[in-house]
């Protein structure tokens, strides 16, 4: 028997319990999953950023914490975390993130606004390029990023992806490091964050990367709000370098209400709801996850605590 204990929000207990111990019984684990296990007793954690949990150092003998997001900005630097750290990796989260950048990136390609909000009798013939005109770079091609860039090559975007190490993905061109940070971001249309966010990641929009980027393009942001700094988004979107900034997370959330996103009339905010975790998806890769290390192998999607994501 497996001690699992489960701590995120209480308000979120009630969606979980039920669809992980389905997933712990489909992997044939037999799990006692409980809000209280005593800390040395534990197997292993189901963490959210948000739960009672934020010393790890009594749960002595547990094997792995499964973060419930995939954000882990929040726990990787915790001291006391000296346990494996697996953040979500689960294909209905990925699906809703696809979902929500290729229907924004499409609102902005096809200026959709224009006939959306302004119903006023005018007949306004303008044709927007078609895809294949219109560049689009997403900074971040992980899990998230790369399905993204999938999607929006099927729709005929010429996308360029951007990440740490080399790689080699199908249908993008795949960009690294500083000089291929310039070479992303050089004469973009589109720009879509999909970052983590780590001490390396923080500002990578500013004054000087925003300057690269074609005149009047459109930035959207599921990533996370320190990416960008705000003040040179800003001015970028007052001068006209950037005609639109979505922007889905934010530095300090919820969104302070006095905030000039809110108001600005080129900046359209989402309350982070890009993408979600959903209870039985994420219980089976939690479950699966967890059955692999009972069996010896290795965790998928472990966090590098170097890297910081
Ligand atoms: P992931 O699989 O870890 O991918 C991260 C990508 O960022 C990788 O391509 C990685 O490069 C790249 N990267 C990291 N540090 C970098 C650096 N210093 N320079 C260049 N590239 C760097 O993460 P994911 O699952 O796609 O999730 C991405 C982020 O989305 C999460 O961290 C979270 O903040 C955000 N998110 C938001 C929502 C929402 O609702 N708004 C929902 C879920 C997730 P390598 O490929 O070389 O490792």
């Amino acid at each position: 028997m497996l001690n699992v204990l489960f701590s995120a929000k209480p308000a979120v207990w009630e969606e979980y319990e039920a669809p992980l111990r389905n997933a712990f019984t489909n992997v044939g684990l037999d799990v006692d999953l409980a809000c209280d296990h005593a800390p040395a007793d534990v197997d292993y954690i189901v963490f959210a950023p948000n739960g009672p949990v934020t010393d790890f150092s009594p749960y002595t003998k547990t094997k792995a914490v499964m973060s419930l997001w995939a954000g882990v900005e929040t726990v990787v630097d915790n001291l006391t975390l000296t346990q494996p750290l697996c953040r979500l990796v689960d294909h209905s989260l990925t699906q809703g993130m696809v979902e929500w950048v290729v229907g924004h990136t499409l609102r902005h390609h096809l200026g959709m606004d224009t006939h959306i909000t302004r119903q006023d009798g005018v007949w306004r013939e303008a044709f927007p390029p078609v895809a294949t005109d219109r560049p689009v770079t997403i900074l971040g091609i992980g899990a998230l990023g790369a399905a993204c860039g999938q999607a929006l090559h099927q729709l005929g975007f010429p996308v360029t992806g951007w990440s740490r190490s080399a790689k080699d993905i199908p249908n993008l061109r795949c960009l690294h490091g500083d000089d291929g940070l310039t070479a992303a971001l050089t004469d973009a249309e589109i720009v879509v964050l999909l970052l983590p966010q780590t001490p390396e990641t923080e500002n990578i929009l500013n004054t000087e990367t925003l300057g690269l980027l074609a005149q009047g393009a459109f930035i959207i942001n599921p990533g996370r709000g320190p990416l960008i700094d705000d003040d040179a988004l800003l001015a970028a979107l007052d001068s006209g370098q950037i005609a639109h900034a979505t922007l889905d997370v934010f530095r300090v959330e919820p969104l302070p209400q006095d905030h000039r996103y809110w108001a600005h009339p080129q900046v359209t905010v989402t309350p982070h709801i890009a993408s979600t975790t959903r209870p039985e998806t994420a219980s089976a890769v939690i479950a699966g996850n967890i059955a692999r290390g009972e069996a010896d192998k290795p965790f998928h999607n472990v966090v590098d605590r170097r890297f910081g994501y």
